[in-house]
């Protein structure tokens, strides 16, 4: 058997990739190590806008919606901001959220290997032989959402990762919040990043992550100290650690002999303020499979024309992304004090993580005033 396409990794970025393959009735098959469902360390926050790219309904998913921003400086100073969005932001426990996106696929026809890790690639003849621990499968094109921490960028032969290398731990509460409809931000706390503690239907998800170099810091002990505030006990609660692929720039998404893709967070999609990476994986997997599809009707600048369509929709974006992230965490109490206290402006933050907004919508005038008035105060 020789698949139109074989997807590695069974994250939001290879279950889209996959739907909309099998979608386009093309012969699909994913590959995933861990066993379906499996757990990825996650807040679950999760852009609504998303619906628009699927004709499934993601409500059985849906945890809880938020509707109000609380932030903190250490534990103090509270801002507390109500969101105006035509859609809240959803808030998804990961193992169902993903799993959920792979049984729509394989409703279209999408095969499935779970328990299965891909260990080498090889292209061979005119298709690709995919090893596995089980065996060889075979493919005429092949697309890479092995995430964050997979080999297939380097077997493939891609160059060291173009990406700011951030990093979280996070643990799942089965203490329910006060108010359900509230994500908790806290900015002083910890160096070049934040801790959030995101509600969930049966409890929440509590964690600590950063997006710049600052792994010196003792991270499960700060987590520890902020967990109290929500009566947390996070030493008795299951940890996971979990590097993040932020955006650092753009970089060539396909092979030389154009018959394979990166996607999602193996393509280093992540914004590096915030550390969304669902909706851009997402977003990445569905553009990776409609270059595919192409590529299989005869365009042959389908592959490359890949790589700039992720230039163009995600690179311009997170560019402006990086900036502002330099801003926040060189300065972050003068942030947290000037610019999160301006319902506007965490409104235009929440209207970006929902997809409703682009960074590069902020108008350049606003971005001009801010960085003046960071750099006359610092
Ligand atoms: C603690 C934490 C909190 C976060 N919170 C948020 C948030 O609230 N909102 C948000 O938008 N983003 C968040 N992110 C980022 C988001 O989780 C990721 O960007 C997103 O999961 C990337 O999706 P993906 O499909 O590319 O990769 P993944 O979801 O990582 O999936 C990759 C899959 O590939 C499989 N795989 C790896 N190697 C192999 C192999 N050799 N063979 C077969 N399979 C393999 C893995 O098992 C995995 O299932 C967070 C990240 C962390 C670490």
């Amino acid at each position: 058997m020789i698949y139109d396409c074989i997807v590695i990794g069974a994250g939001p970025a290879g279950g889209s990739t996959a739907y909309h393959l099998a979608k386009s009735g093309h012969k699909v098959l994913i590959i995933e190590k861990e066993s379906l469902p499996r757990y990825k360390p996650c807040g679950g926050g999760v852009a609504p806008i998303i619906q628009e790219w699927f004709d499934f309904d993601f409500s059985p998913v849906i945890s809880q919606k938020v509707k109000i921003f609380r932030y903190t400086w250490q534990g103090n100073n509270p801002i507390e901001i109500e969101l105006k969005l035509k859609e809240p932001l959803w808030m998804v426990r990961r193992n169902d959220f993903d799993f959920y996106i792979i049984k729509q696929a394989q409703k279209l026809g999408a095969e499935l290997k779970d328990k299965t890790e891909v260990i080498g690639v090889e292209f061979k003849g005119n298709c690709w032989e995919i090893k596995t621990k089980s065996g060889v499968e075979k493919a005429h094109y092949l697309i890479a959402c092995d995430g964050a921490k997979g080999p297939m960028s380097s077997l493939l032969g891609f160059k060291q990762k173009k990406c700011n290398f951030g990093g979280a731990i996070e643990a799942e509460s089965s203490e329910r919040p006060t108010n359900s409809s509230i994500a908790h931000f806290e900015f002083g706390m910890v160096k070049n990043g934040y801790l959030w503690n995101f509600p969930k239907v049966d409890g929440s998800s509590i964690g600590i992550g950063i997006v710049r170099n600052s792994f010196h810091q003792n991270l499960r002990s700060i987590a520890s100290e902020y967990s109290k505030i929500f009566n947390i006990d996070f030493k008795s609660t299951k940890q996971y650690g979990h590097p993040i692929c932020l955006w650092n720039g753009n970089q060539i998404l396909h092979t030389k002999n154009e018959r394979a893709l990166l996607a999602g967070e193996a393509a280093c999609v992540v914004d590096p303020l915030t550390a969304e990476g669902i909706r851009p994986s997402i977003f990445s997997g569905i553009k990776a499979a409609e270059a595919i599809c192409n590529a299989i009707s005869g365009d042959n600048t389908a592959i490359k024309h890949y790589t700039k369509v992720i230039h163009n929709e995600i690179g311009s974006d997170m560019q402006v992304a990086n900036n502002l992230s330099r801003m926040l965490y060189m300065f972050p109490e003068i942030c947290y004090n000037k610019v999160l206290k301006i319902s506007s402006a965490t409104n235009i933050m929440a209207k970006i993580f929902c997809g409703e907004m682009r960074y590069s919508e902020i108008k350049k005038e606003t971005f001009k005033i801010l960085t003046k008035m960071f750099t006359k105060t610092a």
